[in-house]
């Protein structure tokens, strides 16, 4: 899949059914769902898929616990519904996680079982097990981490977990596998309109700067916390629907947590909740909520933010974590659909809303990774009808995730050494194996080394420093499969430590 054929098909493409702006969760969620009821699909995503919040989140598939105590039953229960769905349809990446809310007072043993035996409740059939309390004993056999001060016990219920931008990139591929066109690194600069409607759009590649006019029946806006920056280029006087929260994660050495259950921490100061979960042999400890005034690509989390985040753990765990033993960090806007009022966005709603503009433009706002397939349904039979194109039924309930065979062959044939010309399959670079290089060149629409350390592997959000040490030899062996020079290694490398950077505190 080299780019170049990707760029002769959008050429060759006179008219498209529906055009997704937006390479997010929500919108390869969308690509997805359009070309499996067999549109012609053309997404189109400005910088790397999944750049955005959807490779910055907290890696659950869950109904969210705290929103039931907030009384949002439907949306609990819809997320328990999606969730069971994504353990059945793609169980190489979310797998379900026990979890244990460490109790230290008697009375919130029947306040915290009462919840989640509802939780349970709601999963109905999806169900992955039954909550319950643990014992002292039991509790510090299944997370040895904790301190042992004060603690009563725990009570263990189960979400699921999996790798954000893995996923994505799997709804990319299996959207290509279903026909869609999928670009990266390919930005929507404005609208192309006939009598007041979207009929297409003006966007340009990242790399060779050529801008490509693209027509469309159907138009839809999924880009996240860039909603409102989107809807201002089809009507410049657009309200602002969108608010944005950060929320920010440090990862640790796993000897801190050294156990397979996460631990939720049900109430922090702010009167959130904290995670601390393993991860890719890590742990990872967040999330922070911070009203921020703009939409950014690259979010780095404030020093308050960290220390809140090492505090919190600090009171539960044995040992205490401090700022040097952070080995990455990582900060993700949430897009929140604002409320009237002046109310904090931990209490505004996660909910989604599909909104449809004058001039037809179907914009996708809200939402959480969990419940991506849902909006892309609601997206898909909003835009069908507003495009006027021929009603066809949602199949992605039953449509499997799993790896393609396509993609399968090309895994095995890097692993053995198979692709033509290459002599350095078999090598490492500190542990990752060549071969994961190059299948993110060949198969997962990688350009640049941030795509392959930051998306493809996770290594920049597990590991900083060592990605910033892996960089030089990613960038050589990159260069060698795109035809590239010495000069853009030295570019891709400087600009990969640049961004990098910012996953360390500053000592
Ligand atoms: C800290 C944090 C933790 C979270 N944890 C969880 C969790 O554990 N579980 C869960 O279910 N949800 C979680 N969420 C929510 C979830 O991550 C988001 O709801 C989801 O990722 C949003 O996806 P999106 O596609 O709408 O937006 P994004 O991922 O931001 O995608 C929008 C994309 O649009 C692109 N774009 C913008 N403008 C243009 C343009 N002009 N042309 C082309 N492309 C453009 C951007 O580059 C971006 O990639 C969390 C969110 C945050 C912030």
């Amino acid at each position: 899949m080299m780019r170049s054929e990707l760029l002769a098909r959008l050429e060759a493409e006179t008219m498209w059914d529906i055009l997704i702006i937006g390479g997010g969760a929500t919108g390869l969620g969308v690509a997805l769902d359009a070309a499996s009821r067999g549109y012609k699909t053309l997404l189109l995503e400005q910088d790397d898929f999944c750049k955005g919040t959807s490779s910055r989140s907290t890696k659950l598939i869950h109904g969210g616990v705290r929103y039931l105590a907030q009384g949002n039953v439907r949306l609990v229960s819809d997320a328990l519904h999606e969730r069971g769905l994504l353990l059945k349809n793609a169980p190489d990446l979310v797998h379900p996680l026990p979890m244990v809310i460490p109790v230290y007072r008697s009375w919130q043993v029947p306040y915290y079982l009462t919840g989640l035996n509802l939780y349970d409740l709601l999963a109905g059939g999806l169900r992955i097990g039954w909550s319950r309390f643990l014992s002292k004993s039991a509790t510090m056999q299944r997370v040895p981490g904790l301190s042992e001060d004060g603690l009563r016990g725990g009570i263990l219920f189960h979400d699921a977990q999996f790798d954000d931008a893995r996923l994505g990139i799997r709804l990319a591929s299996a959207a290509a596998a279903q026909g869609a066109l999928v670009l990266n690194h390919f930005r929507v600069e404005s609208f192309i309109k006939s009598s007041g409607q979207v009929t297409g759009v003006e966007a340009r590649d990242r790399f060779s700067r050529r801008e490509f006019t693209l027509r469309a029946r159907g138009v839809v806006n999924a880009t996240g916390i860039f909603s409102d920056t989107v809807r201002k280029l089809d009507s410049a006087d657009s309200p602002d629907l969108i608010a944005f929260s950060q929320g920010s994660h440090v990862v640790l050495d796993r000897g801190f947590l050294p156990s397979e259950t996460a631990v939720l921490i049900p109430r922090t100061d702010d009167g959130r909740v904290l995670f601390a979960i393993p991860w890719n042999g890590k742990v990872l400890a967040g999330t922070t909520d911070l009203p921020v005034p703009s939409p950014e690509l690259e979010p780095s989390p404030m020093q308050e933010e960290i220390e809140f985040i090492l505090s919190h753990l600090g009171r539960l765990l044995a040992r205490q974590p401090q700022t040097k033993d952070v080995l990455s960090m990582f900060a993700g806007l949430r897009p929140l659909v604002k409320a009237r009022g002046g109310v904090a966005t931990s209490a505004l709603s996660r909910d989604h809303v599909v909104l449809v503009s004058d001039s037809g433009l179907v914009s996708t706002i809200g939402g959480k990774w969990t419940t991506y397939r849902k909006m892309a349904e609601d997206t898909v039979d909003r835009v069908v009808g507003v495009a006027g194109l021929e009603g066809r039924a949602c199949t992605t309930e039953s449509l499997s995730l799993e790896q393609t065979e396509d993609a399968r062959g090309l895994a095995g044939g890097l692993e053995r050494g198979a692709v033509d010309g290459n002599a350095e399959t078999n090598s490492e670079i500190c542990g990752l194996p060549a071969a994961d290089v190059l299948k993110a060149v060949h198969a997962e629409w990688a350009c640049t080394v941030e795509d392959v350390l930051s998306r493809r592997t996770r290594t920049l959000l597990l590991d900083a420093r060592k990605a910033i040490e892996m960089a030089p030899r990613v960038a050589e062996l990159m260069a060698a499969e795109l035809s590239m020079g010495p000069d853009w290694v030295s570019e891709q490398v400087e600009s990969f430590r640049d961004i990098a950077k910012r996953y360390l505190p500053s000592d």
